[in-house]
């Protein structure tokens, strides 16, 4: 290091999978293919179109292949994700739209084809959430496939990256597929101009542990196959070809890091557990079962929210019941013997779904979602029961409905469970008939009126992400309000007492499942409250649980009890600052 070659140039990316790793870079070529477009005559229509569909229909057996080798190789883990993009090339629309453009427009099919995805982009361009919009990579992978097999390109698999030593893969985009190929002994991280946080390659690479640094634009022309590059994936920096002082000073976060990871991990297997023996259950919010692994790694007690909205994005029409039945079975399988707790579709507001036939609405946060959403859409919202119902029967299911308002909604949510659970008898089906019910507590009617919905349910789920945004009127997605957006306001404290103390009254769990509860700093708060479950991302359980195992419940309480004196957000910041200076400074370092 340090040669001549040195040159310390750093990239900001966004930080996909954390963890800081050191090599060589391997450049492999993903990138685009350069499409010409050419006008063709009518007479040429019907065999421009034929070469569309057999480009299609080789794509996908393409992809069915990597599908057959990746199951015989490494198991049926992660495959979900080709299936998503089997799904893509399947869409009627992509087909449509392409076959209209060449038609109607007399362009060759690769044009027509671009033509697609750019509408396809533009429509996804529009969507504020994160998640979905990151789809648009999706299709894109999958029209790239389909393009390279009318140009006739190959692409190198990277299977085949066998090179000598620990290789840093760089491209302009990595596919699912490609991740799923990489084998960890010799590929230590990857790096890549497309891509966001949420999009299926970070979340694979976040499922195998794989540090990763993706968007960061045109990384693949700053480098050469051979640079030496820095990624750390936590920050999401990038340094080409560090000098030494970079280098060593990396060297020591890398090792630091993973002395904090190592550190960390002793905490998996003990108990979550104050110093006066109350036990806290510490569970994870997740959305694909590739998670689960990563969830049991850190230590997780089972799902706390199993976010279901994620099967209905991908698809043209609502999964039917065995596609959802099969998700959550395999869900329910992989954390067994601990239990997941299911939540029915939380979409509208800033979630979209295709065919949901969602109004255009003027304030969608306050429009028709969640649970709002299936109880107008019985004919959806009874396919899920049933198939939440029916995974109940494999092991310890627990069931929950987002934004619940009032007594009347549950009331006719429960009569709705009930038919579907009759419906299952009469058939002789087989599901759990104890399954325990919850409801989120995410609008402040529902707070106020907490004892009387205490006696409807079994335990109550604290989602404060939405309860935040309701209490304070702050649009959770509006980057100009975020500091208004106050965990430690006053009204929101009051509010989190009132849920737990009703739901004590009646008996029954109160849990919370929103960022709130994976952040270090709120637990001494949200234990001296009298939380029963806190779930949260895999990764900020064994971070929570070495402070948990410090803290004492009954100085908790009388924390909390100060703690509400105070007037302001800051003013219990303030507060809650000194108190872990002085108590517990260590555990969070
Ligand atoms: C919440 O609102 O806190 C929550 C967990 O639900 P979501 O973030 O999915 O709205
Ligand atoms: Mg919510």
């Amino acid at each position: 290091m340090g040669s001549a070659k040195s040159n310390n140039r750093l990239l900001q990316g966004i930080g996909a999978s954390p963890g800081i790793t050191i090599g060589q870079v391997r450049i492999t070529d993903r990138s685009r293919v350069v499409v010409i477009e050419e006008r063709i005559t009518a007479g040429e229509v019907p065999a421009e179109i034929a070469r569309f569909k057999a480009a299609l229909a080789k794509a996908k057996d393409e992809l069915l292949q990597v599908k057959d080798d990746l199951a015989a190789r490494r198991g049926p883990e992660h495959l979900y994700v080709l299936d998503t993009h089997l799904l893509i090339l399947d869409d009627s629309m992509l087909t449509r739209e392409t076959v209209a453009f060449i038609e109607q427009e007399l362009v060759n099919a690769e044009a027509a084809l671009k033509r697609t995805l750019a509408r396809f982009k533009e429509f996804f361009a529009g969507i504020e959430d994160e998640y979905l919009r990151e789809r648009s990579g999706d299709v894109e992978i999958v029209v790239e496939r389909v393009l390279r097999h009318m140009v006739g390109q190959d692409q190198e698999s990277l299977t085949d990256v066998t090179v000598e030593g620990k290789t840093i893969i760089a491209a302009h985009d990595l596919s699912p597929a490609d991740i799923l190929q990489i084998d960890k002994e010799s590929v230590i991280g990857f790096v890549t101009d497309l891509g966001g946080k949420t999009s299926h390659s970070a979340i694979l690479a976040r499922a195998l542990e794989i540090p990763a640094v993706v968007g960061l634009e045109r990384i693949t022309g700053e480098l050469a196959t051979g640079d030496t590059i820095i990624i750390d994936g936590t920050t999401g920096i990038v340094v080409i070809n560090p000098d030494q002082e970079t280098f060593r000073d990396y060297l020591k976060r890398k090792q630091h890091y993973e002395y904090l990871e190592r550190e960390l991990q002793k905490y998996r297997d003990l108990p979550a557990e104050t110093t006066d023996g109350f036990r806290m259950q510490l569970k994870g919010n997740v959305e694909f079962p590739e998670e689960i692994p990563s969830l049991k790694g850190h230590g997780g007690e089972g799902v706390g929210l199993y976010r279901t909205e994620i099967l209905f994005f991908n698809c043209p029409v609502p999964p039917d019941e065995e596609t959802q039945y099969n998700a959550y079975a395999t869900m329910v399988r992989a954390m067994a013997p601990h239990p997941v707790t299911i939540r029915t579709l939380d979409v509208g507001g800033d979630k979209f779904v295709a065919d949901l036939n969602l109004a255009d609405e003027l304030n969608p946060a306050l429009g028709v979602r969640a649970i709002r959403l299936s109880l107008r859409r019985p004919d959806i919202f009874t396919v899920q029961l049933r198939a939440i119902l029916r995974a109940s029967a494999l092991g310890k299911v627990r069931m929950f409905f987002p934004m619940i308002s009032g007594v009347a909604e549950i009331r006719t949510v429960k009569a709705l469970l009930e038919e579907a659970k009759a419906e299952l008898r009469r058939e002789g089906t087989a599901f759990d008939e104890a399954i325990e019910i919850g409801i989120m507590i995410e609008i402040p009617s529902a707070v106020i009126i907490a004892d009387l919905l205490a006696r409807e349910v079994d335990f109550f789920s604290v989602g404060t992400n939405d309860l935040i945004q309701y209490s304070l009127a702050i649009d959770r997605t509006n980057e100009h309000l975020s500091d208004l957006y106050e965990p430690l306001h006053p009204a929101v404290l009051r509010s989190l007492k009132m849920v737990v103390d009703a739901a004590h009254a009646a008996g029954i769990d109160a849990c919370i499942c929103g960022e709130m509860a994976g952040e270090p700093e709120f637990l001494p708060i949200l234990l001296g409250l009298g939380f029963d479950e806190l779930s949260m991302n895999a990764i900020s359980i064994p971070r929570v649980k070495k402070i948990l195992r410090r803290c004492n419940k009954a100085e908790a309480e009388q924390l909390v009890a100060r703690a509400l004196t105070f007037s302001t957000a800051q003013e219990v910041l303030s507060f809650l600052q000194s108190e872990i200076a002085a108590h517990y400074a260590d555990s969070f370092d």
